[in-house]
């Protein structure tokens, strides 16, 4: 059962900052957002990004890496110095994304363009029931509980209704990833990137054979439909609520 916890009414507009100087994608998302019942406020240059985050109390930060006045890395460095507000960047390329992960600056997450607004929306919806009714980010726990999966990072196993379940290190991974990011969509490449120690593109379609193992595993030990998705052409997410 999900809460939405984050349920906006006019005294408590959930305020999310979008840095991003390109009108249609900054348009698509403001409204993906608004449908989400948030506040969002855009602005296009990173100076006026930090006057609005020493301004106002927002929840989220949405940047893009490549804006007309800086980069949303040294942007998001700024930020960090007086802020601990969870941060999504939007990255136009891949190497881009490699300093994300590369750099483990902390930020929340990141989607590549072209990306589904709506897809987005979900993600800063994921970040707001993580961190709570609280601006500040929740700890993390050594120890982390999603609907009827527990995942024990010590041991590196991961139980379901109290059954531990028996993966392999990769399948591990793959659903640790998927718990700490429902209803993302990560495609192949993705996957491959976040989890295997040397990721070898050409080898891209071990992730399906590694998919189809832990679904195995899953189905076996819950009810009700698959928790997996897959999506065409794009790749894999973890349903939330099954
Ligand atoms: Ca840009």
């Amino acid at each position: 059962m999900i809460t939405h916890a984050f349920a906006s009414t006019p005294l408590s507009p959930i305020r999310i900052l979008v840095v991003e100087d390109e009108p249609a994608i900054a348009e698509s998302v403001l409204y993906a957002l608004r449908t989400e019942g948030l506040a969002p406020t855009h602005v296009t240059l990173g100076h006026l990004a930090l006057e609005e985050l020493r301004r106002e109390a927002y929840r989220v930060a949405i940047l893009d890496v490549g804006l007309p006045d800086c980069n949303g890395f040294d942007l998001f460095r700024n930020i960090r110095q007086f802020s601990e507000i969870p941060v999504i960047f939007l990255t136009a390329r891949s190497d881009e994304v490699d300093r994300v992960l590369g750099l483990e600056i902390g930020a929340d997450d990141y989607v590549t363009k072209p990306f589904s607004p709506r897809e987005l929306a979900a993600r800063v919806r994921v970040i707001l029931r993580r961190s709570g009714g609280s601006i500040a980010q929740a700890p993390r726990s050594d120890e982390q509980k999603w609907a009827g999966f527990r995942v024990d990072v010590d041991k590196q196993r991961i139980y379901c209704e109290g059954h531990a379940l028996e993966l392999t290190r990769y399948e591990y991974r793959l659903l640790k990833t998927f718990l700490e990011n429902p209803e993302r969509i990560f495609s192949r490449d993705d996957l491959m990137r976040r989890i295997w120690t040397a990721p070898d593109h050409s080898l891209v379609r071990t992730v399906d054979s590694h998919i189809k193992t832990l679904r195995a595993k899953v189905r076996s030990v819950t009810t009700g439909p698959d928790p997996i998705q897959t999506h065409r052409g794009q790749g894999y997410s973890w349903k939330l609520g099954s």
